[in-house]
């Protein structure tokens, strides 16, 4: 490669979501400025570490991509700054994306919960297209380029040699890292991309998975593994229940999975880092649709119909066998085998009983870590950065987009608008800048 082969305008570091919305959009921003008059080559340039763009997104969703969800509200992203993410969604919108997926020919369909899919439900049909768009706008994209370094040339609005572990070098007159968090790391994330910007100063909050599953302590879910349940689970933090979450729950070898517990382990994370183990919970309630004195009185009566019920069908009926089996169990005031009658339930075991039902109280050791996580919590600090373009605050010309900032968002669709609303707002930004209109 000759210096001048490899200089564009913008160079994207990262193929990720963030990274090919970037690239597209500094595109069409510089084929609508007149790309010709700018005497370039390729205009942009997306640089990816690994063998092919977009492998996350192909992940996504159970490999349906749930892109976005109506319901995009800042309070359902985390970080230190919602203003930030208020501010980047009113310039980039759901609308704006699913209008830029539309003009890709990407149908999309809404379930009742908000979630917004491509119609086909095939997350491959989303990456294609992104590819397909990328290639059709100019953007040259180059794999196998691992970024190392991103070196300021000249004076300060001369832009960077941006360079590859092999030593390869891009020159670009701005460049925007879109290199994702921690999370998932067999998708090419390992969180080189927060060291690319630390020697500009940036600096990150503290980093912890999120939408991850929960590792509890074993004894009261042994035996219970794949076994799943619709309820709800409440973080109980100390004396405080911190968040509930209802839906589908399913008991693991290691502890708790499903959507409720995936979206309650930010918090948990959080906790953990503060709190003593000890302190952080999580209470089920078997039987969200009962209160607790019907089912007290359901409990009493039951035994009382029928006295020479075994005590391992007591519960038959309200919940999965082997559940109601480990809360009688639980509740019992004596070790009674299972094989005892009902009429031997002490007032005391029941009242127990309806308690567990509705609060059973599992200790929470940890989460399963960055290579089960789907999103990184923290990140770059998003005071050091322009919140209507994506700029760093402490070198022109750096951009960033993505996972790789302080926020991130419920499970649902909103992490991937994060993406596509940062990366369109920084590729846009960015080819401004380079092409002088800005
Ligand atoms: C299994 C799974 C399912 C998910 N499902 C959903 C979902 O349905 N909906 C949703 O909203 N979110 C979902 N997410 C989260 C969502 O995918 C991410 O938040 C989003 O992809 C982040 O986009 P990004 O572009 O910032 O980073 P990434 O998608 O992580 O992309 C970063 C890219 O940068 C590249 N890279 C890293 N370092 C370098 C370097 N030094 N040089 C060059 N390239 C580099 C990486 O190889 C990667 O391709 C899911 C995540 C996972 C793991």
């Amino acid at each position: 490669m000759t210096a001048w082969s490899n200089y564009c305008l913008v160079a994207v570091v990262g193929g990720g979501a963030a990274g090919m919305m970037a690239a597209i959009a500094a595109a069409g921003m510089i084929a609508a400025e007149g790309v010709d008059r700018l005497g370039v080559a390729a205009p942009v340039m997306l640089l990816e570490k690994s063998d092919r763009v977009g492998r996350k997104l192909l992940a996504t969703g159970n490999g349906r991509c749930n892109l976005s969800n109506q319901f995009m509200t800042p309070d359902h992203f985390h970080g230190r700054d919602r203003e930030f993410v208020k501010a980047l969604l009113n310039r980039f919108s759901v609308n704006e994306t699913l209008e830029f997926f539309r003009s890709l020919g990407l149908g999309c369909r809404t379930e009742s919960n908000g979630r917004i899919y491509p119609y086909s439900l095939q997350a491959a049909a989303v990456l294609d297209l992104l590819r397909r768009a990328a290639e059709r706008s100019g953007v040259e994209t180059v794999q196998h380029f691992d970024v190392k370094d991103i070196v300021p040339i000249g004076g300060p609005d001369d832009g960077f040699r941006v360079v590859a572990s092999d030593g390869r070098f891009v020159l670009a007159r701005t460049a925007i890292v879109a290199t994702g968090g921690m999370a998932a790391p067999v998708f090419g994330c390992d969180g080189t991309g927060y060291l690319l910007l630390n020697k500009f100063g940036h600096v990150c909050t503290p980093l912890f998975p999120a939408i991850v599953q929960v590792k509890t302590d074993t004894e009261p879910v042994r035996g219970l593994a794949g076994i799943k349940f619709d309820g709800i689970a409440g973080l109980k933090i100390g004396s405080h229940i911190a968040k509930v979450a209802a839906g589908e729950i399913l008991f693991t070898d290691y502890g708790l999975s499903g959507p409720p517990i995936l979206g309650l382990a930010r918090e948990i994370g959080s906790a953990l880092r503060t709190e003593s183990a000890e302190q952080v919970f999580i209470e089920l309630d078997f039987l969200p649709d009962m209160e607790y004195q019907d089912l007290l009185g359901w409990l009493k009566k039951r035994g009382e119909l029928d006295p020479a019920l075994e005590l391992s069908g007591f519960l038959t009926g309200l919940v999965h066998k082997k559940i109601g089996q480990a809360i009688v169990k639980r509740s019992l005031e004596k070790p009674l085998t299972l094989a005892r009658p009902a009429a031997e339930l002490t007032d005391r075991s029941l009242t127990r009983m309806a308690h567990f039902l509705k609060k059973l109280p599992i200790r929470v050791t940890g989460t399963r870590g960055w290579t089960q996580a789907q999103v990184t919590a923290g990140g770059l600090k998003t005071d050091q950065f322009n919140h209507l373009t994506l700029e760093s605050n402490l070198q022109p010309g750096l951009f960033a987009a993505g996972e790789i900032l302080d926020i991130d968002g419920d499970c649902g669709g909103y992490n991937l608008q994060w993406a596509w609303t940062t990366g369109h707002v920084a590729g846009e930004s960015a080819a401004l800048l380079a092409t002088g209109t800005r």
